[in-house]
């Protein structure tokens, strides 16, 4: 099959014949350097056996790369169906190995559309990028692994520590469930056309060994702690109860701010909330 990818047209090619001009509204900023689709995907670790699925595949760059991986099958979610007739070409020299599926990634169940092992991989459409990735945290355990490419700022979040600027509800909750990596980060001239930002691509894992409280208690905690991030834990928390008595259970100090408390802090501040939830 890599001699059948490296004989298909640049991608360039593929846009111009197709007509494939990038939508700003969709997020379409596309990687046509196919030696950084490559790295993406070695990057991205064992894909041995897993049920890949790709959200966002344009014009096929990364889809390309993953056509070379050993993993079991490939699924590629695209909403633009200008893009179909391309990515059937991919198909086609896939041997059964790639299936295109035109939908809208927000509303799709990954989890009916593949077996597991899964891994999901994806230059993210920015603007679903973060609804996106908290619907995956949701169900994490049933994905070996997410190796996704974020805007930059949304990347220095996934990964941010305690007391940092960028420390705040997606640090906690990506923290909590996944382990979290920073792979590489690329200057936004390595896409067409270039968005304003740098990108970088995280992967995530589902964390072992992790205290479970339900996740829409944890959503609750995070958005009063970080709604207001510049009060003290008793006010900001007063939408939940009696925050006093919820930050002594915690033992949290009532005087911390949000992005003092640590995600094993947070855990016990939502484990508090949802003992009194029954
Ligand atoms: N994977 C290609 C690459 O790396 O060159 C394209 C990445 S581009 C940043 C994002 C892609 O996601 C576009 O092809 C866009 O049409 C698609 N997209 C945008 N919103 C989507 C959605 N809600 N569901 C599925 N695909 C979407």
């Amino acid at each position: 099959m890599r001699s059948a990818i490296a004989a298909l047209p640049p991608l360039r090619e593929v846009i111009a014949q197709h007509g494939l001009a990038a939508k700003k509204s969709l997020g379409q900023n596309f990687l046509l350097d196919l030696n950084v689709t490559a790295r993406i995907v070695r990057e991205a670790g064992d894909l041995g056996g897993a049920n890949v699925v790709e959200i966002g595949p344009g014009p096929g760059g990364l889809t390309r790369a993953l056509l070379a991986a050993p993993a079991a099958s490939i699924t590629v979610i695209e909403r633009d169906r200008r893009f179909l007739p391309a990515l059937e070409e991919l198909a086609a020299i896939g041997g059964g190995k790639l299936r295109v599926v035109e939908a809208d990634a927000l509303k799709t169940d990954i989890l009916a559309l593949v077996p597991a092992p899964r891994a999901v991989i994806a230059n993210l459409p920015y603007n679903v990028a973060t609804p996106l990735l908290i619907g995956w945290l949701r169900h994490i355990d049933e994905f070996r692994s997410l190796t996704l490419m974020f805007q930059k700022e949304v990347a220095d979040r996934i990964v941010a520590a305690p007391r940092s600027h960028a420390y705040g509800r997606l640090s906690v909750i990506a923290q909590w469930r996944a382990e979290v990596d920073p792979l590489l980060t690329l200057p936004a001239r390595a896409f067409t056309p270039p968005p304003k930002v740098d990108s970088t691509v995280v992967q995530l894992r589902p964390r072992q060994g992790r205290e479970d409280v339900p996740f829409a208690v944890m959503e609750a905690v995070t958005a009063a702690a970080f709604g207001q991030r510049r009060k003290m834990l008793r006010a900001s928390l007063r939408s939940l109860g009696d925050a006093e008595a919820l930050l002594a259970e915690a033992q949290l100090s009532p005087t911390a701010r949000a992005e003092e408390i640590d995600v094993a802090g947070f855990v016990r501040l939502a484990r508090a909330v949802a003992a009194r939830q029954g």
